[in-house]
């Protein structure tokens, strides 16, 4: 027998389109929230950025996008798809170059959402800003502010189950250094970088070189006097040396800004510039989940989650998809999201809440042995296809 709850997505991205899929193929009542205007989350582009240039104020006017107007995917449209929609279904309209454009997942995120009818479930414009339990509403109550043609609107209702889906690529995260504060040039974060053209014939310094950075360090160069990247290699890769090219010159992490504003590199190299742009990634944020502490961030940690899905005190009717990093999200959340709605039906079942905290242990425990920092937990990495084994298993021996 299947069981059909009342279920809340929030965020209407990959995960989040994905996860309504996955919940209304078992027959859930699903209603997403999506703050902004249009679903597909980080590939909905905005010429806009937050009101801080370095996203720290609390009070800023915030975007949810990172996307800058050139970016193309660092991974193949091929692992950029659903395992049973594929992002190359028109074989005409598709660019031939491997790496799409952000135009072109956005477009695939779209007519994704058309064809599965994910926009009719969603309440655009509507922000939830708090989630917690309420055991003598025999639920979950979501409580959203819902801003439409200039009045807000703020309500209150109970679900079954919450399936978070908010995204990890929330906050950004400056780097942390030594004499900053006497620091008079301009500094942003790479959340905030949309065109070159703002630095024009200056010196610019990158923390950090993820895709992001390398992205901006070719495009900046290309404008720019000089372009210098801070890189911080782990241990393993010690020795390893960046080919400079053109006008952009790689340099070990940053000592400190002296007294007279240069910026000094570990290697004792100093630098006068006119700006920093912080390319140091983002930081997990849940503002609107109040658990009593069985569910908390630390250090982009979210646990305990069995699995990075569920929190086992609390499953199955609080899950979360799309935390993991270092694969395509694509897949590894529609198989989440198949995990999720056919555990919210009956057709599957978890391991006890004692062997949940059993394996959420023995992974926290394999981490430190191994030296591996919280904020690695989420990272799949080489253990992706394992996870996608795992979880492809467990669906094909739990059939619907
Ligand atoms: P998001 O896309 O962040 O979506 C979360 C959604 O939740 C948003 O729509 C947001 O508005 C909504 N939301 C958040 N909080 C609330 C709330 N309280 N109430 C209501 N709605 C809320 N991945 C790749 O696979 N390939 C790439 O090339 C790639 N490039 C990237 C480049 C950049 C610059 C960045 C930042 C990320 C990139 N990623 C890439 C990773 C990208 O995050 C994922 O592809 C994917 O967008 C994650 O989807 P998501 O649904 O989990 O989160």
């Amino acid at each position: 027998m299947s069981r059909s709850v009342k279920v809340a997505v929030i965020g209407a991205g990959v995960s989040g389109l994905v996860a309504a899929r996955e919940l209304t193929r078992e027959r859930h009542n699903v209603v997403v929230f999506e703050k902004n205007t249009r679903l597909g989350g980080t590939w909905l582009y905005t010429p806009e950025t937050d009101s801080d240039p370095l996203s720290l104020d609390p009070n800023r006017n915030k975007v949810h996008s990172s996307l800058y107007p050139s970016l193309r995917t660092n991974l193949p449209r091929q692992l950029m798809e659903f395992l049973d929609y594929p992002f190359c279904r028109d074989i005409e309209r598709v660019d031939p170059r491997t790496f799409p454009s952000h135009e072109e997942v956005l477009r695939f995120l779209q007519e994704f959402g058309d064809e599965f009818g994910i926009n009719e479930l969603t309440r655009f414009e509507t922000e939830v800003v708090k989630v917690e339990r309420v055991e003598d509403e025999g639920g979950w109550v979501v409580e959203s502010r819902a801003s439409h043609g200039g009045g807000v609107s703020v309500s209150r209702e109970v679900f079954d189950a919450v399936v978070v889906c908010s995204g990890h690529n929330v906050a950004p995260r400056v780097a942390e250094v030594c004499g900053i504060e006497k620091w008079r040039g301009f500094q942003m974060h790479s959340h905030n970088y949309r065109v070159p053209q703002p630095f024009q014939g200056q010196v610019v310094i990158l923390i950090g070189y993820g895709p992001t950075s390398f992205d901006i360090s070719r495009e900046i160069g290309l404008v720019a006097k000089e372009v210098h990247v801070s890189v911080r290699l782990n241990p393993a890769r010690k020795g390893m040396k960046f080919q400079d090219f053109g006008n952009v010159r790689f340099h070990p992490v940053i000592k400190c800004i002296n007294e007279d504003c240069l910026v000094v590199f570990e290697d004792g190299v100093t630098i006068n510039a006119d700006s920093i742009i912080h390319c140091t990634g983002y930081k997990n944020e849940l503002p609107f989940l109040e658990t009593d502490g069985v569910v908390t961030v630390d250090e982009n940690r979210v646990g305990p989650l069995y699995k990075h899905v569920f929190p086992p005190t609390l499953a199955p009717c609080l899950s979360f998809i799309g935390l993991t990093e270092l694969e395509s999200v694509f897949p590894v959340a529609e198989l989440q999201g198949k995990w999720v709605a056919r555990v919210l039906s009956g057709k599957m079942v978890l391991p006890s809440e004692e062997e949940m905290m059993k394996s959420i242990e023995e992974h926290y425990q394999f981490m430190q042995q191994n030296g591996l920092p919280k904020r690695f937990t989420h990272y799949l990495g080489p253990s992706y296809s394992q996870v996608c084994i795992y979880t492809h298993f467990t669906l094909v021996f739990n059939p619907p």
